[in-house]
């Protein structure tokens, strides 16, 4: 079963989506963190996408879909997988159904988190993620047992280039324009569900697990 996470930056997506991976036997896949490798590695693809990513613009279609539809084809991603960051328009999602239809599967659902602008702000600028395993962090919610440092794996925490606060503001105005429409994109095609993600990130990680068992497999 595949299932997008849809929801503005700073939603929690990034924090849910490998649980829900792990719940329904399938890989988290977000086109946030193979961009931010492909930077890290100095590829062709990395160097193309770093401007974009730290003016907090959408990286262009041909370099993500491209780089998407390879991962989807990988075994580990043959049977499920949660889509985290993608699609960010509606070119994406029709190519995404056109590529998924292609292989006869397709998007179960859209699960739309939904959380108010004034605290997406404040939990991005206060946002450290882990620069060895991407583990996420926040220095007032979520602080590490040491400044810095990684629980999971030791590694050093960064504050990500797109978390300072004109980025903040041009992401979250991006994903309006051009991110948003695909609430009703999903909506009109029956496959969308809307979880409250201002809440404590247990209960978001209940509610989105019920709303996964309300999807009806391809
Ligand atoms: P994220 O980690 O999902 O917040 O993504 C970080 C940045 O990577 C975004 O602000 C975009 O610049 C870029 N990006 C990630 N996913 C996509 C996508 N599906 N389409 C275009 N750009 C993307």
């Amino acid at each position: 079963m595949y299932v997008v996470l849809l929801g503005p930056p700073g939603a929690g997506k990034g924090s849910q989506a490998p649980i829900l991976a792990e719940r329904l036997g399938g890989v988290h896949i977000s086109t946030g963190d193979m961009l931010r490798a492909a930077l890290k590695n100095g590829t062709p693809f990395g160097l193309k996408a770093k401007a974009y990513m730290e003016r907090g613009d959408l990286v262009p279609d041909d370099i993500v879909l491209g780089m998407l539809i390879e991962r989807l084809e990988q075994a580990d991603a043959s049977e499920s997988a949660v889509l985290d960051g993608f699609p960010r328009n509606l070119f994406q999602a029709e190519q995404l159904d056109r590529a998924l239809e292609e292989a006869g599967k397709g998007v179960s659902c859209a699960v739309n988190v939904r959380v108010p602008t004034d605290i997406l702000v404040e939990r991005l600028a206060g946002r450290w993620t882990c620069s060895r395993c991407g583990s996420i962090y926040h220095e007032q919610f979520r602080p590490p047992k040491q400044a810095g440092v990684c629980d999971n794996c030791g590694g050093e925490l960064r504050q990500r280039a797109d978390d300072r606060r004109e980025a903040v503001e041009r992401r979250l105005e991006v994903y309006q324009q051009e991110t948003a429409p695909l609430i009703e994109f999903y909506r009109s095609s029956q496959r969308l569900v809307d979880v409250d993600g201002d809440q404590a990130p247990e209960r978001v990680t209940w509610e989105l697990l019920a709303a996964m068992e309300r999807c009806q497999p391809v």
